[in-house]
């Protein structure tokens, strides 16, 4: 299970996050509900290790403390970032991509079955493999760089507004893939704007605004509060 306790960030003298608690247990889905700047990309960052906590913060994976380890440390602990605008490698190909996400020690031995497990999970990857990933469309690379995350076999996947500029269709199937993923055992946290559909698949969600938690609960008394019906859903 990732705990984050009492999660702090600034940039210079801009604090973006404020005494953030968060956690997420394998095997669900949570959503994390902000508008934007609310510092939702900096909390996923600041968990990959790819943004420095204040010193008073705990980032804890099953026991293992993650704050100060570099990134690839973090990685190999079992978190895996889906950064926002996906950072595949458009000129090397599906495969070459997905093979990079299993560089992780962790994951190096099993890297054919986990090739399997996310053909499975995307099957449009496997007849594009070797093909050039610039040349698929957004929602395949999205599939691309989720399944290069999972190919480093991650108890935890972190993924920052996936559904950014996928038609509703592509969204659909990429919530699918998520729901798909947390049946295997993976616990997801979920930056999102499109609090509808994320919601539908999601166990519990918490809102985020100005650096700091406002609320949480579980996924369904979201989708019925007034305050994220009007914030969120458009109600
Ligand atoms: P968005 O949905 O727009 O990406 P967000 O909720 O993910 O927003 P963050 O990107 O975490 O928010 O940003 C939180 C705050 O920190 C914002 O005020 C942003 O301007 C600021 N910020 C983020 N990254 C940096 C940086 N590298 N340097 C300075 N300020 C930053």
């Amino acid at each position: 299970m990732l705990e984050i306790k009492n999660l702090s960030v600034s940039y210079g003298k801009h604090a973006a996050l404020r005494g953030v608690d968060v956690s997420v247990k394998r095997g669900e889905i949570v959503v994390m509900l902000g508008a934007n700047g609310a510092g939702k990309s900096s909390l996923l960052k600041a968990c990959a290790g790819l943004v420095t906590a204040h010193d008073d913060t705990s980032i804890n994976l099953s026991g293992n403390e993650l704050t100060d380890l570099p990134a690839h440390k973090i990685v190999e602990a079992g978190l895996a970032l889906v950064p926002e605008g996906r950072g595949i490698f458009g000129e090397l190909t599906v495969r070459e991509n997905l093979v990079l996400g299993a560089f992780a020690k962790r994951a190096r031995a099993a890297e054919k079955q986990n090739l399997e497990r996310v053909i499975d999970l995307f099957p449009k990857l496997a007849e594009r493999l070797d093909q050039a990933a610039r040349t698929m469309s957004g929602g395949e690379q999205q599939m691309v760089a989720i399944g290069r995350a999972l190919m480093s076999n991650p108890d935890i996947l972190l993924l920052d507004e996936p559904s950014l500029g996928l038609s509703p269709i592509m969204t659909g199937d990429l919530f699918k893939a998520l729901a798909a993923i947390r049946k295997t055992g993976v616990g997801v946290l979920l930056v999102e704007q499109n609090a509808h559909q994320s919601l539908a698949i999601s166990d519990r969600g918490y809102l985020i605004e100005n650096g700091a938690i406002t609320g949480q609960d579980t996924a369904k008394a979201l989708q019925s509060d007034p305050a994220v019906q009007k914030a969120f859903l458009g109600l």
